[in-house]
Formats: structure tokens, C-alpha cells, sequence
């Protein structure tokens, strides 16, 4: 059994909810993972802005404009009298349950419960023209079983044991469908698992029942060597291993949740990232495969802080670097990048939100230089040091573009570098042109 997520763009649309129901609709059992339709997420951050600004008029503006964009779909998706009422009732309930949360006084559960709006409203639109066209379909609500704990971290056992008893007792269900993104946290609230969350679903889907395989269906043929919103002329990779893959979505490549690489990895089960589009390309195949000596792709990650501690007195001293990754711990914000020198530290963050009182810790140890708006440009592939010459080649890249911090031997598969937001463009260009100009694969 495999279980298949599909993003915004793959469902934005009634014709293209009706191309989703015909790749799906094979005989094989599955589970399907949807994203909300393109477009509605964002449109949800912006009314929980408004009701943030005590905005209301303008929130409940846009849930009337929300709604109305809904209705329109229906006759383009539906035909039968009796499926287009049942969509009419459940946008109806939906709608005037936003309206009611617009209207209440804003905290975090009302701003998480907008949010999983979206992903409600496609999972029932597809169920229901499903059911339309005859399929055995049955949808399986993720606010039952999708569950993240007091540090946010998803958890697989409820995950494993809702399932599994599931899947025993439902024999005849050919298409399970359910929502990505929304989970309940440790009070039992709705909450989510970040934007892009529904990759993260799916795989920790197929990761807790150990399926066959995990598939992301988007709007791209897989995973490109460069970020193609950035650099001409990129290319599908046939083929990463997991640590690759998991280096590319941490460090920017947007087709894929930073962490959901994680799971399949843990657990082996191959990833495989496919094009809604053009269902026979054959995308990009995530597995425990390494090439030895290839270099795979490049990534960039914005919105990242470079901070720099020189220390006054001895300088690198015994726990010189645990009092200042103390303070980061206490703070809750993880480092991406780390180089020290014989005077300090240079590290990189991507949550500023706690930036000020990190600062002023910091202080007590020596002198703090911040850097803001810059970005971290990632190569990857097999970087081992037995390959020589490599970091030569990469480095070659840069010779028009300033370096802040470089960052290699954490692993086997990642070089990265910090650069200032406006170099970026121009190093991914000159990076793709550099490594991958000669290479037709
Ligand atoms: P979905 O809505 O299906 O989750 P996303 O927009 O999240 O889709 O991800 C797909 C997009 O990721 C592509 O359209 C592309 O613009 C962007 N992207 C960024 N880097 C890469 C890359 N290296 N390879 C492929 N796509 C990438
Ligand atoms: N709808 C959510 C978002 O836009 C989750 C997802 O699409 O993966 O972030
Ligand atoms: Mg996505």
C-alpha cells in the first residue's frame, strides 16, 4: 500500500480535483493525503492577520469573498443534485464557523483553527465527487490521529494505532483520503505541522505503517539540481539518497517540508517525488542509494541571521562554546552554521524571534556582531573527503560574491555557504553554471 499527497496546485481547481480522481482511481488501496486548494492557506493567514489587528469587517470581507469562490466550484465539480446540496451544507457549516471564530477574541487556537480550514474544505470536495463517480472512498479525518507533543514534535504511535485498526476492520475502502498539515497538539487543540505540512503528513503516514512507498505529487517532474524560481535551465534529479534529500529540504528546496524527509529515512521507506501534470515523467526516487562522487543539487535558505561572538578574555577556553549554545538552547532556537576561530564564533539562525534577549546574553560573553538578511546557499551530493578537487570546483563559484561563513564536515552530503540576500540569485546562477553546465544526465 502506498500513500500519495498532492499539493495545492495538484488540487486547485474542480478539473484539477478531477485529474487527482483519475490518477488515483486504479483498484490499488491507498491513502491520499491533500494539501488545501492553492491559494487558501495564504488567504487564511491573511484573515487571521485582520482579526490579529482587531481588523473584523475586512476578515469577515474576505470569508464572504472565500465562500463565494468556494460556491462557484461546485457546479464545475458535481453534478448529481444530492452531492452538490451535501457540498452546499458543509461549506455552509464551515463558512459560518469562520465567521464565528472571526468574530471571537483572538488567541493561538483560534488562529491554528482557521488555518486547517483549507485542508477540510478539499479533502471533502474530492470525497464527495468521488463518491459521485461510484469510487469506495472514505475520508479520515487527521484532527483522529495526527498528533504533535509539547515540543511540537509529530508522534507515530497514535498514528500506527488508529490506522492499522482501521485498515483491519475497513476491508472494502479502495481511496482513504485525508487531511495534510493539521494535527491536535498536546492540549488537544487543532494545530498544524508548519506551512508546507502536508509532505511532512504523508510521510510520517507512510513512515508509521511502513508502506510501500511515499509519493509527493506537485506541480514539477521531482527535484530540480537548482531552484528553478531562481536559475534557468535546471533539471530534474532522478535519483537522492535520504540524507540528500533531507540536506535539500532543510536547506530551501521548497518542494519539500524541511523535515519531512526525516521519517522515510528512520524508517526506509523510499520517497518518490512526481509531477500532477505529467503523471509519466518519472520524477525524482528518494532511497538509501548513494552515487559515490556526484554532486546533486543546490539550495538556498532566506531569512537567516549571522551572529558573531568574539570573545575578550581566553579566548576559546573550556566551555566557551557551551555557554553559548546554552543560551540558544534556552531560547529554543536551533543553529544552522557554525565556524569558530582562534577569537569567536560565527553561527547562523533562521528564528530571529528571539533574537533580543539571545543578544543580550550574549553580550555577557564578549562582543556580538548580528547580520541580518541573509541566506545560506547548500551543495549536496556524495562530498565525502576522498573526493578531492571538489570544494576547489564549488568554491570557484564565488569569485564574484562575498562569503560571511562556510560550513563543511558537519556531514558527508552538504557544503554550505552564508551569503547576503542579494547575492543569492547570482550565486545559485554561477553555482549551476559552474557544476552542472557540463553535465547531461
Ligand atoms: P505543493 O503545493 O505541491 O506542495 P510547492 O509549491 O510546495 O508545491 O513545491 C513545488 C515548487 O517548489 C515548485 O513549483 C518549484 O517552484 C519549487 N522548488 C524550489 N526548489 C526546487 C527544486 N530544487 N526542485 C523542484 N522544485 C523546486
Ligand atoms: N496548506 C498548507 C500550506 O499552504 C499545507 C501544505 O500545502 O502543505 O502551507
Ligand atoms: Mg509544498
Amino acid at each position: 500500500m502506498k500513500v500519495l499527497k498532492f499539493g495545492g496546485t495538484s488540487v486547485g481547481s474542480p478539473e484539477r480535483m478531477k485529474s487527482v480522481a483519475r490518477l488515483i482511481t486504479n483498484g490499488e488501496r491507498k491513502i491520499v493525503v491533500l494539501s488545501a486548494m492553492s491559494g487558501t492557506t495564504n488567504k487564511l493567514v491573511e484573515i487571521t492577520d485582520y482579526i490579529k489587528k482587531r481588523n473584523v469587517e475586512s476578515a469577515g470581507a474576505m470569508i464572504g469573498h472565500l465562500r463565494s469562490m468556494y460556491k462557484k466550484h461546485i457546479p464545475n465539480l458535481l453534478t448529481t443534485d444530492e452531492a452538490k446540496k451535501k457540498c452546499e451544507e458543509f461549506f455552509h457549516e464551515e463558512f459560518i464557523k469562520l465567521q464565528r471564530l472571526a468574530g471571537s477574541e483572538f488567541d493561538e487556537k483560534v488562529e491554528k483553527a482557521i488555518l486547517a480550514e483549507g485542508e477540510m474544505l478539499s479533502t471533502h470536495m474530492l470525497t464527495y465527487y468521488l463518491e459521485e463517480q461510484g469510487t469506495r472512498v472514505r475520508l479520515v479525518p487527521a484532527l483522529d490521529y495526527m498528533r504533535i507533543d509539547a515540543d511540537g514534535e509529530p508522534m507515530l504511535i497514535p498514528i500506527y494505532d488508529y490506522w492499522s485498526k482501521l485498515l483491519a476492520e475497513d476491508k472494502q475502502t479502495e481511496i482513504f483520503i485525508t487531511q495534510g498539515f493539521v494535527c491536535r497538539n498536546a492540549q488537544g487543540d487543532i494545530d498544524n505541522l508548519q506551512r508546507g505540512g502536508s509532505d511532512y503528513t504523508a510521510s510520517l503516514i507512510g513512515a508509521a505503517l511502513h508502506l510501500e512507498e511515499i509519493q509527493i505529487w506537485t506541480d514539477i517532474d521531482g527535484m530540480h539540481n537548482n531552484d528553478p524560481r531562481f536559475v534557468e535551465g535546471t533539471r530534474p534529479v532522478r535519483q537522492l539518497h535520504f540524507e540528500e534529500a533531507a540536506e535539500l529540504a532543510y536547506f530551501g528546496a521548497k518542494i519539500l517540508h524541511p523535515t519531512c524527509i526525516q521519517p522515510a529515512r528512520y524508517t526506509g521507506v523510499p520517497v518518490r517525488l512526481l509531477n500532477t501534470m505529467q503523471p509519466e515523467a518519472p520524477g525524482t526516487l528518494i532511497n538509501n542509494v548513494m552515487k559515490p562522487g556526484v554532486i546533486k543539487a543546490i539550495a538556498a535558505k532566506d531569512n537567516i541571521t549571522a551572529i558573531k561572538v568574539v570573545s575578550s578574555r581566553m579566548l576559546l577556553a573550556t566551555g566557551f562554546l557551551r555557554r553559548i549554545f546554552e543560551i540558544f538552547e534556552r531560547y529554543k532556537t536551533s543553529i544552522d552554521m557554525v565556524a569558530t576561530s582562534e577569537v569567536g564564533v560565527s553561527l547562523s539562525i533562521d528564528n530571529d524571534s528571539r533574537l533580543t534577549p539571545i543578544v543580550e546574553e550574549l553580550k555577557k560573553i564578549g562582543t556580538v556582531e548580528v547580520d541580518q538578511d541573509m541566506c545560506i546557499i547548500c551543495v549536496v551530493g556524495d562530498l565525502v573527503r576522498e573526493n578531492k578537487g571538489f570544494l576547489g570546483q564549488i568554491t570557484s563559484a564565488f569569485s564574484d560574491v562575498a562569503i560571511r561563513m562556510v560550513s563543511y564536515g558537519g556531514s558527508n552530503h552538504n557544503v554550505s555557504f552564508l551569503v547576503r540576500k542579494e547575492d543569492k540569485q547570482k550565486a545559485l546562477q554561477s553555482l549551476s553554471q559552474t557544476l552542472f553546465s557540463q553535465d547531461n544526465a
